[in-house]
């Protein structure tokens, strides 16, 4: 993180958190590279947030409810749209002329059954300290709507969920500064990721097998691109008399 680039372009979006605990490897390609590739999951995820993020402002008994709301915080360099935002006006008594007193408490939609994520907690606990910083109020709790279970999951933002996004704000920063994609670790999640085809973690994951890979890329490659050593080898014999085609083991196996 830089603290001496006050509007510098270090800022980075509170979507490559999730990222991040999903896999290191799918933020740095997603967010170093640009790669950004569909599967049938990101489509779903898309087409829920186009819904749910949609700019728009509502009021309730006691509720103000702003949708698609952008936030950010510029000591965490980190922005980005929280679908939700409910502002909840504080219990007690107001004296003629205060203003209204509100809460705010963010909440993140999210495709599936209601079950706790790290990655979509620490999302949630991320928009959180934007909406203090901008607000300069403390937000004590959120929720997060899963849409299949169609409910929603109160997520407080306890001091060790505080601990984990901080900390995990910080590898963010890191890994992107540090300008390198780290390599592919084979794990269930590979199983759902969009990246999968790119990425390909079952050849990498296992050294035999890329060094074999390795061996018959570049022997191949080498024996066509190469050919000046076996060149000069084969002139010294006949002494200097250039090679003929016939007397080339190489050109043979190009032929065939
Ligand atoms: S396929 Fe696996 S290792 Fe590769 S980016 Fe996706 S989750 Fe990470």
């Amino acid at each position: 993180m830089s603290a001496d680039d006050p509007e510098g372009d270090d800022f980075v979006p509170l979507s490559a958190l999730n990222a991040l605990l999903y896999c290191d490897r799918r933020a740095a390609l997603r967010h170093l590279d640009g790669l950004y590739v569909h599967n049938e999951h990101t489509r779903r995820g898309d087409s829920l947030h186009a819904r749910a993020d949609r700019p728009g402002f509502e009021r309730r008994k006691g509720v103000r409810t702003e949708r698609g709301l952008w936030v950010a915080s510029r000591r965490l360099r980190l922005y980005g749209r929280a679908d939700l935002v409910e502002f909840r006006r504080d219990p007690g008594p107001r004296r003629r002329g205060e203003p209204v007193a509100e809460t705010a408490y963010p909440v993140e939609y999210k495709r599936g059954k209601a079950r706790r994520w790290d990655n979509d907690d620490v999302q949630l606990c991320a928009q959180a300290f934007c909406l203090e910083e901008m607000l300069g109020r403390p937000v004590p709790a959120g929720a997060v709507y899963h849409a299949q279970s169609k409910a929603r999951r109160e997520v407080p933002f306890t001091p060790e969920l505080r601990a984990e996004t901080t900390a995990a704000i910080d590898r963010l920063h890191a890994l992107l500064a540090s300008d390198r994609v780290p390599p592919p670790v084979l794990k269930p999640r590979c199983r759902g990721c969009s990246l999968r085809g790119h990425c390909l973690p079952e050849a990498f994951a296992n050294p035999r097998r890329i060094a074999a890979l390795s061996r018959a890329l570049f022997s191949a490659s080498l024996a066509q691109t190469d050919p000046i050593p076996e060149a000069r080898a084969r002139r010294s014999k006949s002494h200097g008399r250039p090679a003929r085609p016939s007397d080339d083991p190489a050109a043979h196996s190009q032929e065939t």
